[in-house]
């Protein structure tokens, strides 16, 4: 069948600047991480990708590294670009990343120029297409010269490879010196990437959220939920067998111990005190800051996507609610 996106996509989220920048993402986005490697259906994964376009999520987080195996989330993408969206390219924004190993060699892996080129024409052969809008270095290398890592993301800009470019992981004194670096060279940092929500508060404490806002640069905050933890399914200590926990090397059955249980109950209850789920509550919660662009989340399926942007029609977190959820986050 023919893909036609809804005419009325535009109307359900909000779109919000990436720091100074002029660039507005979506409240919500899409990374493509996990279950869009060559393990999960591609039809499931193409109706996950264009409903979410349906609902107005422009934005579409992708690296090098996503499958299994490394590349495949890219290949997969490059498939509903050509099938499906080519007619909406102006209408997305596409990232990509490198600088997380994908193999032995010294060149697929780090932060030097040799890496980060190589790997962002790969991807764009992958992705088949010209440019994407973010090129992102996904880690901070301590053995490359920082300013051979900042002219490699300023090259992929002046040969028209990228539009804007991004850091991730990167530590807070880190990303204040790329900021730096990067605005001399003419092409500002238009956001970092990094781990944020209730379960793990480091961009606050880090002084990441303060240097966003002194620098003017975005903030996209990956694993909102938790990976799935700061969701309703986990709570009886069971694993469904669809769940990220029954098979991911990133989230293991151990994790969902005692204290993770009586943390996920009690968030749950405050949830349900404001007629929502669990899940609503985290994507809400690290929206409420305005350093924090947008909540980037994955899904494995299209109900995933409705539930969660369903998270933006509940009224904002009191205070009451926010002193609650402090007691029961993780600092
Ligand atoms: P989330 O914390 O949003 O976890 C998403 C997962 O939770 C889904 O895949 C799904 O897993 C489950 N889930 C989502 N919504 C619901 C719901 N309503 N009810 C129940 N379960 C739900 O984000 P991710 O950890 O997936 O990370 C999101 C993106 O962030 C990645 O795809 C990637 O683009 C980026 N990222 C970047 C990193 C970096 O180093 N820069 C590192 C990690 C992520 P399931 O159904 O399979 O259980």
């Amino acid at each position: 069948t023919i893909y036609r996106a809804n005419d009325e996509r535009y109307q359900r989220l909000e779109y919000r600047r990436a720091g100074g920048s002029g660039l507005a993402l979506p409240a919500l986005s899409l990374g493509l991480w996990q279950k869009f490697g060559a393990d999960y259906p591609f039809e499931r994964q193409r109706e996950i990708v264009l409903h979410a376009f349906d609902l107005g999520i422009t934005h579409f987080d992708n690296a090098n590294r996503y499958g299994p195996p490394h590349r495949a989330a890219e290949q997969f993408f490059g498939r509903v670009l050509r099938a499906d969206l080519a007619p909406y390219r102006d209408e997305l924004i596409l990232t990509t990343k490198a600088g997380n190993p994908i193999g032995p060699s010294p060149y697929l892996r780090g932060g030097s120029r040799k890496s980060l080129l190589a790997s962002l024409d790969h991807s764009l052969r992958d992705l088949g297409t010209e440019y994407v809008d973010i090129f992102y270095h996904h880690r901070f290398d301590p053995s490359t010269p920082l300013d051979e890592t900042v002219g490699a993301l300023v090259s992929a800009v002046q040969q028209g490879k990228a539009l804007y470019v991004g850091v991730s992981n990167y530590p807070t004194d880190r990303a204040r010196e790329a900021a730096a670096l990067l605005r001399s060279a003419g092409v500002p940092l238009l956001v970092h990437q990094p781990r944020y929500s209730i379960f793990d508060r480091t961009p606050e404490t880090s002084g990441l959220l303060d240097l966003a806002s002194a620098e003017g640069f975005g903030l996209v905050a990956y694993s909102p939920l938790a990976q799935g933890l700061l969701t309703d399914k986990y709570l009886d200590g069971a694993v469904p067998p669809d769940a990220r926990a029954a098979a991911s090397a990133f989230l293991k059955p151990e994790q969902l111990d005692d204290v993770y249980r009586e943390r996920a109950a009690a968030l749950n209850k405050i949830a349900h005190d404001r007629g929502q789920s669990l899940a609503q509550l985290a994507l809400q919660w690290v929206l409420r800051r305005p350093e924090i662009t947008t909540a980037l989340i994955g899904a494995s399926s299209t109900g995933q996507l409705d539930h969660n942007v369903a998270a933006l029609d509940f009224p904002p977190l009191t205070d009451e609610d926010l002193a609650r959820i402090d007691q029961y986050g993780i600092h």
